[in-house]
């Protein structure tokens, strides 16, 4: 699948990339002429709406299209463009692409919201919300197609910086995300004060709530919370059509894993959104005979 899903003439990512530190300079002076190559791909995951089957949003993954390496996932060059300050153009070229995406889909008929990951850096930069205005503008879209998401432990390093910024763009439209939410250390009263509109679970709690009893009782309290502080909750890393059921039960809102849908080319979007729309439902329908 990953094959399958590989732009032409682009070698199979090996997994053997040297690490992070080793290759940093040399790929770095890379990635900026990456992104005027347009080597740089985005790759969009399915959300999936639990209670109906609905696709109604998608993630945003960067891709590095690499003529030697291959396809790069994020984890080879995220790390060392956040530390050398590229992460911010990376950012804009990602926001560009994913808002004239949504144009594309809202022209076709099949609108749907796009959610970007954002980096620490962008939450300290008292002109992101600025930015992000003008280019949502440029591209004529409705803010609230636009999500954007952050984590627990980026919202922590500059707190009153970063609360500037999340409260500006809240204030825009924009939706607001916590990714990887459980992982990181921050408090439940820091959480509340944030102006996030949605709770994604992280996928460590996800994939093992079927066989860890402690995992479940994370998910199940995780949902609960969001319910009690009036957001969605979004599961990641859904695997299989139990587990699926399971988030269904627990009265989880949005669902998003490998098994519904793996993160696919723009254009293939449209038949994925296909596939999921008719197997979902459908397995909804069975698990309530089922009872
Ligand atoms: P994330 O935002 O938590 O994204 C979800 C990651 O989990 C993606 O990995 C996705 O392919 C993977 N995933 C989705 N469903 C499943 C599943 O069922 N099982 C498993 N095992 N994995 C699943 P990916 O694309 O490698 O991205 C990794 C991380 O890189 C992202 O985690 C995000 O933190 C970061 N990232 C991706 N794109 C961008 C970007 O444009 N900008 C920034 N700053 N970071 C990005
Ligand atoms: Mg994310
Ligand atoms: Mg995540
Ligand atoms: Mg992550």
């Amino acid at each position: 699948s990953a094959a399958r899903n590989r732009p032409e003439g682009v070698a199979r990512y090996t997994g053997r990339m040297p690490s992070d530190g080793v290759l940093a300079p040399h790929l770095m002076s890379e990635l900026s002429r990456a992104l005027e190559r347009e080597e740089i791909v985005v790759y969009y995951q399915p959300q999936v709406d639990v209670a109906t089957g609905e696709v109604r949003g998608v993630e945003a993954l960067v891709r590095w299209a690499h003529p030697v390496h291959g396809l790069l996932p994020p984890a080879a060059f995220i790390p060392a463009a956040e530390r050398t300050g590229l992460i911010r153009p990376l950012t804009f070229y990602m926001l560009d692409r994913v808002l004239r995406q949504a144009v594309e889909w809202r022209e076709a008929g099949t609108p749907l919201r796009v959610a970007a990951n954002l980096s620490v850096r962008d939450l300290l930069d008292p002109t992101f919300a600025k930015r992000v205005e003008r280019l949502l503008a440029q591209h004529g879209m409705d803010r609230n197609v636009l999500e954007l998401e952050l984590t627990e432990t980026m919202a922590l390093v500059d707190p009153e910086r970063s609360m500037e910024v999340l409260q500006a763009l809240a204030h825009l439209g924009v939706v607001l995300s916590i990714d990887d939410f459980g992982t990181g250390y921050s408090s439940l009263a820091h959480l509340q004060r944030l102006p996030v509109h949605r709770l994604k679970i992280d996928r460590s709690f996800v994939t093992g709530m079927i066989d860890d009893d402690a995992c479940a009782a994370i998910v199940r309290s995780t949902i609960e919370l969001a319910r009690n502080l009036g957001m969605t909750v979004v599961a990641e890393g859904v695997e299989d059509d139990s587990t699926f059921m399971s988030l269904r039960d627990m009265g989880c809102d949005v669902a998003q894993g490998f098994g519904l849908g793996r993160p696919v080319p723009a254009d293939q979007i449209e038949a994925l959104v296909g596939v999921i729309e008719d197997r979902v439902p459908r397995i909804l329908r069975a698990g309530v005979a089922q009872g």
